[in-house]
């Protein structure tokens, strides 16, 4: 990791401004069904008041299209935010403005202060240079600790930064933040040989940059999801009702290519489950991938890929997954995601790296009470998706490197 972070700095006295990514899922009533987000910054405040800090914490909620709504207001966050750091959380009605910037101002070393709903502004998402200029004003030291905020350059990520680091202040990795850069950019610079990757998931074309960047490196890449569809109609078999874009074949149609010109170990399920429909009592059967019946979908990678895919993984030495193997969603479709989870385990317990992306991948990694048993389970969906494709996140880019 070549960025600096906030173990680099003296923070005694300090307040510190800090991105974090609190963009928690809610249900019908607003009330937070998942707090992973919040509870994964304590360990970086908690850092910060250590060394003397006070903290000044920026994020967004939804997605209120630069208008203030009610029901996207930092509260809720914030109350959970107390209780998971066991000290008042102080909250501002506003982001920018004068209540913020006195409350920015009294927040004394061992005080946290949590900024309202920074998407209220338009300016947030348009990297305006005054909105960030404001909030600059409100710390001595830059943190991001939002990596699944750092692929987009906004006013808190990027503009904010800019800002800071022209008057001299430190723009620095929070602890979240750092650890998923470690753990990306480790498997991605001198990975353990064999090193396997799995992509799944929906559509090609979001990942063809991660497939084009990870082939070359990679020993093994072995594809399943509804994305498989795409290569199957790519070399003019039947794919029935199963879900997947036509538009992708070509895509698929030219990673194939581009594997066989090169030597690249490329690899296809060989079997299917099907189903007459997308349900948990949908008539099922398992077929080859050349046979799938014109009136069924293809809903998960068949047993026999399963066997095959599951020992290259228990074989490996840095396994990187990204995309579900099948609808897992639905029990009877889940037995492809789960198999290859359970490799993982095996892969980690063995002493291999094992990095999971992508954010319905780590949900059912989660789901199936395996996410411990990973080397790591990257917070950021685009984020990471980003990452592995080679581009440098603005985000990332703007923060001080390591000497
Ligand atoms: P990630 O968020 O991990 O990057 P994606 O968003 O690309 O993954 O894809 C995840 C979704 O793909 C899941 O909701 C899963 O149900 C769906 N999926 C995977 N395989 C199939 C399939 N054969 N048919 C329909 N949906 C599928
Ligand atoms: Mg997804």
């Amino acid at each position: 990791m070549n960025k600096k972070t906030i173990r680099d700095l003296e923070l005694d006295g300090k307040t510190v401004l800090m991105r974090v990514d609190y963009n928690v899922p809610v249900d019908g009533q607003g009330h937070i069904t998942d707090d992973a987000r919040i509870r994964e910054t304590i360990p970086t405040i908690q850092y910060l008041f250590d060394a003397g800090a006070g903290v000044v914490l920026m994020a967004h909620f939804g997605r209120p299209k630069g208008q203030v709504v009610p029901e996207l207001r930092m509260q809720r966050v914030s109350k959970r935010l107390q209780e998971l750091l066991l000290r008042d959380v102080q909250t501002s009605t506003e982001s920018v403005g004068l209540e913020a910037r006195a409350m920015a101002k009294s927040t004394a070393p061992g005080q946290v202060l949590l900024l309202e709903n920074l998407r209220f502004h338009g300016e947030e998402e348009d990297n305006d240079p005054n909105f960030a200029a404001q909030l600059a004003s409100y710390g001595d030291v830059y943190v991001n600790d939002a990596f699944g905020a750092a692929h987009r350059a906004h006013a808190s990520t990027q503009g904010v930064a800019r800002v800071m680091k022209s008057q001299g202040k430190p723009c620095v990795a929070g602890l979240l933040m750092a650890r998923e850069l470690e753990s990306l950019s480790g498997v991605l610079s001198e990975p353990k040989r064999p090193f396997v990757a799995i992509l799944g998931g929906v559509k090609v074309s979001d990942k063809i940059g991660v497939i084009r960047n990870l082939l070359p490196q990679v020993d093994t890449l072995l594809i399943g999801g509804a994305m498989s569809y795409a290569f199957e109609a790519a070399l003019n078999r039947e794919v029935g009702t199963s879900y997947f874009k036509r538009e992708d074949a070509p895509t698929a149609l030219e990673l194939m290519h581009l594997a066989r010109d090169n030597n690249y170990d490329l690899r296809l399920p060989s079997d299917f489950i099907v189903a007459d429909r997308d349900a948990q009592d949908a008539k099922t059967k398992v077929v080859k991938a050349w046979e799938i019946p014109p009136d069924m979908m293809g809903m998960d990678i068949g047993p026999e890929t399963v066997k095959v895919y599951t020992e290259i993984i228990r074989g490996a030495q840095t396994v990187l997954w990204n995309g579900p193997m099948g609808r897992f969603e639905v029990a009877p479709f889940a037995e492809g995601t789960r198999a290859v989870a359970d490799a993982m385990a095996t892969a980690t317990n063995n002493g291999a790296l094992t990095i999971v992306g992508g954010g319905d991948s780590a949900a059912a990694v989660k789901q199936m009470g395996l996410a411990d048993q990973m080397s790591h389970v990257s917070t950021g969906g685009g984020a990471s998706l980003e990452f592995l494709e080679g581009v440098e996140l603005p985000g990332v880019a703007v923060l001080d490197d390591a000497v």
